[in-house]
């Protein structure tokens, strides 16, 4: 062939090549490969997008100690500047480069679909993208529906690399976990296998030391990041989910300023989880982060509670950043979103379709679009 020997013409082709590989790496770049799920038990719409709340931030009833350095932390008379003192990560860094849902204040509107809005159905809600009414309690047993989890598990390349680190008891029973082979991490249980970093031993070992503030079957949020952060950077699994529980507990005590402090605490150790996963080529441009509550909470005084009998906490918010995610930051069209929809978006941040046998929630288009 001429082509062969003629150098001009390969200059003349060259700025074709130079396309069609950007083209290549424009793809790649595009569509996760990996997915953090992050489930934030109770937290409210209202903290996430006003900030604290003045009355209940300086309230006596919900609160203890010095107002005056819960007022400096946490409150500003500006709500774009109190929203951020109270979560500098997600509004500093998920706002610029992700999308933020369920601010009811602009017509955004996120909701619970199953009619219980309390922890375990709101879990089996979000896992399986579907509302089983049978699931009507915390203390229910094995779940048997599909969840998005175990569709993932079953596909092509992630097989034995879906994991689940859970304050909870209850999310055990939720995916199944007695007749699941997925890794999926309870309390007390420590991360398994014998070659064992320094950073897994350690969240293993203090697990047993922290005190059991919630009672037998929960983990402290702490204990359940240490766990998963240590295990993410030895043994770099593509779909994780990590299940938090203080918010919801703090609340339910009616303790304000433990709430903001959590929630503060989260926060951080999201940014630094996204941090640590960004400087690791196996995760680097190639993961996505989708973070939901499973119901939200009562207002005024009931913010304390959720439940059905207790109005407004059916309503709740979600996030999502990472490559195929286009940067939108706080979403300020009007729609209404359900959280059975989260399963099959993020099955589909992955290039998969989840069905299941039950009808799941259609996909958040405005999520990849
Ligand atoms: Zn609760």
């Amino acid at each position: 062939m001429k082509f062969k020997s003629n150098p001009y013409l390969l200059v003349l082709f060259l700025p074709v090549i130079f396309i069609f590989l950007i083209r290549i790496s424009h793809a790649k770049s595009n569509k996760a490969e990996n997915i953090v799920l992050i489930l934030v038990d109770g937290y409210r719409w209202q903290e996430l997008f006003r900030g604290a709340e003045h009355d209940l931030l300086l309230s006596k009833k919900y609160n203890s100690g010095d107002s005056l350095e819960r007022v400096n932390k946490y409150w500003d008379d500006d709500l774009t500047a109190r929203r951020k003192k109270l979560m500098p990560f997600t509004w500093n860094y998920i706002s610029e480069h992700g999308q933020l849902y369920g601010n009811r204040d602009l017509g955004n509107f996120v909701n619970v679909k199953n009619p219980y809005w309390i922890s375990y159905p709101g879990r089996a809600e979000v896992l399986s993208g579907s509302v089983d009414s049978a699931i009507n309690s915390n203390s229910y047993p094995n779940n048997t529906d599909m969840n998005v989890l175990e569709f993932l598990n079953g596909q092509n390349g992630y097989r034995d690399k879906v994991v689940t680190f859970a304050c909870w008891g209850a999310t055990g029973r939720c995916l199944n976990k007695e007749n699941s082979r997925m890794l999926i991490s309870v309390p007390w249980e420590n991360i398994p296998g014998n070659n064992l970093t320094e950073a897994e031993t350690l969240a293993n070992e203090i697990q047993h030391y922290a005190p059991k503030t919630f009672g037998e079957d929960e983990r402290l949020d702490f204990e359940v990041y240490a766990l998963a952060k240590s295990y993410i950077k030895s043994k770099h699994p593509k779909v994780i989910y990590i299940d938090f529980g203080d918010p919801d507990e703090y609340a339910h005590s009616g303790k304000y300023k433990n709430y903001l402090d959590d929630i503060h605490n989260l926060d951080e150790m999201i940014g630094k989880l996204w941090k640590m996963m960004q400087a690791d080529d196996f995760y680097k441009e190639k993961t996505a982060f989708f973070i939901v509550p499973d119901h939200g909470r009562g207002s005024g005084d009931q913010w304390t509670d959720h439940g059905s009998s207790v109005e407004h906490s059916n309503e709740t918010w979600f996030m999502a950043m990472g490559p195929g995610i286009p940067a939108k930051g706080e979403m300020k069209m009007k729609t209404q979103i359900f959280q059975d929809q989260y399963a099959k978006t993020i099955a589909g941040l992955l290039g998969f379709d989840y069905t299941a046998p039950k009808p799941v929630g259609e996909a958040i288009e405005s999520v990849k679009k």
